[in-house]
């Protein structure tokens, strides 16, 4: 039997792409899923979908950016399961522009989703995790965590802050038995370049992303960090399709 069996999983971002393939993954090892994003119809469908399989999930409407909403699917889990495992922090968008081009709304949706939502993540998580002396939160950053690229400044300086917050995040709450891990996925088929709104820009990125691997390539790395012992912490990961150069 897999360790997830029975572990209490919130996955925000959980209604398309990663997300989505991380729920599906867990769910069949067992665990009860709690799924967070602001599409319902998607949460749903999923839910069903979970459920229909023989899974459990359970969903909230939720919107990352909002730390009072985060709290709100935190308490959910805790009064439905009684306890929280794991926390992904998956939502993020990706509005690459170059920086003279002065999109401040793409900017600051960006800070708010990929930097404050997984701040206000692990803030609704973090007092029942250091309670019970046991947890994991598992952050997606990526290889623009890494590495930056043209018109990827922003992006890149979001997905950077995870891992220095994650890395942050370890060192303090080591002692209290919690684990964490980062995920850098490279280039993975999914909605992600539906939100870059130069016309030009976003077909040359499609162009380059067609070597994209499943989204079930960093469901099975997420789910193989939960599975290890609970003495074990997989700090970090890089993801790639094996044909990606940078
Ligand atoms: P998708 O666009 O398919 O999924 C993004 C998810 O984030 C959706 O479920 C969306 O749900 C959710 N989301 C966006 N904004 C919010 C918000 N304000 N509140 C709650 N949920 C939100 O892309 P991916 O699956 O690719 O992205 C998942 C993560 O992986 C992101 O952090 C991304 O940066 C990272 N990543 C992806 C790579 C790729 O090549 N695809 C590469 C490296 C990293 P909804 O709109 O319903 O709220």
């Amino acid at each position: 039997m897999s360790n997830i069996q029975d572990m209490v999983v919130i996955i925000t971002g959980a209604s398309s792409g990663i997300g989505e393939a991380t729920a599906k993954e867990l769910a069949s090892k067992g665990a009860k899923l709690v799924l967070a994003a602001r599409r319902e119809d998607r949460l749903k469908k999923l839910q069903e979908e979970i459920q229909n399989n023989g899974g459990q999930a359970i969903y909230k409407v939720t919107d990352v950016a909002s730390h009072e909403q985060m709290e709100e699917v935190a308490e959910y889990a805790l009064k439905e399961f009684g306890k929280i495992d794991v926390m992904v922090n998956n939502a993020g968008v990706m509005p690459l522009s170059p920086v003279h081009q002065k999109k401040i709304n793409e900017w600051d949706m960006m800070i708010d989703v990929n930097i404050k939502g997984v701040l206000y993540g692990i803030a609704a998580v973090l007092p029942s995790m250091r309670e019970r002396k046991e947890g994991h939160i598992i952050n997606v950053s990526s290889i623009a965590g890494h590495l930056v690229f043209p018109a990827g400044s922003v992006y890149s300086g979001t997905k950077f802050a995870v891992r220095a917050i994650t890395e942050g995040l370890r060192i303090e709450e080591a002692s209290n038995n919690i684990r964490t891990t980062i995920i850098s996925p490279g280039t993975i088929t999914t909605e992600l370049l539906e939100a870059i709104s130069d016309p030009e820009l976003k077909s040359a990125i499609v162009e380059d992303s067609k070597i994209g691997i499943e989204p079930a390539s960093i469901a099975r790395a997420i789910a193989f960090a939960i599975e290890q012992p609970l003495d074990v912490a997989i700090n970090e990961m890089i993801v790639r399709p094996t044909i990606q150069e940078l």
